[in-house]
């Protein structure tokens, strides 16, 4: 069975965050691994706290397990601080890790910052070790410092958040009113348009972390970028229409193990 590392923040109410990326791991056949960056105080409602993981620890667990263990793709998430980022990066890059998807989170839907404002700029930095990196459009317009209003506006900034340095660029069109088609600029250049499916619902706690979780664990398995972020796209949103409620707030999307 392959082995898959998530790098991101636990969420206490188990929809986003390291659990939901263990979630969709096991549903994809991988084994699941965390590094925790952070620990939020979260319940459907929103975030309420934060409280970061000493950098010594959060290097010191990347490390040990790549002395022992053969890992065949990582997913970052949640990374906070700059200083979290700067410590995960020389870290992933002294073991070699390989098969690098970085969601670049920021901010919760419900509006609590999940990365200090202060870390942007290490985290434009950090995309250079990624193999993939798959920004919402709240999340590429800063990465790629432009409004986002149409599909060439998408592409355009692709091609900018590239430049920064991540071999491919994922944008999630699901926060578009006109349609959520997604935009994936290859390594070759070249341009895949994944048409999206909407489907009404307020339980969309932990979409991000679910996708790029599952095409971490595709990227694993030896699939192509681009099979991998199509069924990632096919499995995220089946998950969307099984979410459910689990108190006042958003729910959590349902996963298929
Ligand atoms: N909590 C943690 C630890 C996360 O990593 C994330 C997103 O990546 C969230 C909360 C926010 O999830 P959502 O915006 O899907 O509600």
């Amino acid at each position: 069975m392959k082995k898959v590392l998530t790098i991101a923040g636990s969420d206490s109410c188990g929809g986003a965050g390291i659990q939901a990326d263990l979630k969709a791991m096991s549903a994809q056949g991988v084994y699941g691994m965390s590094v925790i960056t952070a620990i939020t105080a979260q319940n459907s409602m929103g975030v309420f706290a934060v409280q970061e993981v000493d950098l010594n620890i959060i290097k010191k667990q990347i490390e040990v397990l790549y002395e022992d263990i053969e890992i065949s793709s990582v997913k970052i998430g949640m990374l906070s601080s700059s200083e979290i980022i700067k410590v995960v990066y020389e870290t992933l890059k002294n073991v070699n890790g390989k098969n690098i998807v970085i969601d670049p989170v920021m901010v919760s839907k419900s509006g609590y910052y999940l990365l200090k404002e202060e870390a942007i700029e290490a985290l434009k930095e950090f995309l250079k070790i990624g193999t993939l990196v798959t920004p919402n459009i709240p999340e590429a317009e800063i990465l790629a410092n432009m409004k986002i209003e149409s599909e060439e506006e998408m592409i355009l900034a692709a091609k900018k958040i590239k430049k920064l340095g991540a071999k491919n660029v994922l944008i999630k069109g699901g926060h578009r009113e006109d349609n959520c088609t997604d935009i994936l600029l290859t390594e070759e250049n070249e341009i895949v348009k994944l048409l999206g499916e909407r489907f009404e619902t307020k339980n969309t706690h932990g979409t991000g972390c679910t996708l790029s979780s599952t095409i971490a664990s595709y990227i694993g398995k030896g699939y192509s970028i681009e099979e991998s972020v199509k069924i990632g796209k096919r499995y995220i949103t089946d998950a969307i229409k099984n979410s459910f409620s689990i108190g006042e707030g958003v729910g959590p999307v349902g996963h298929f193990v």
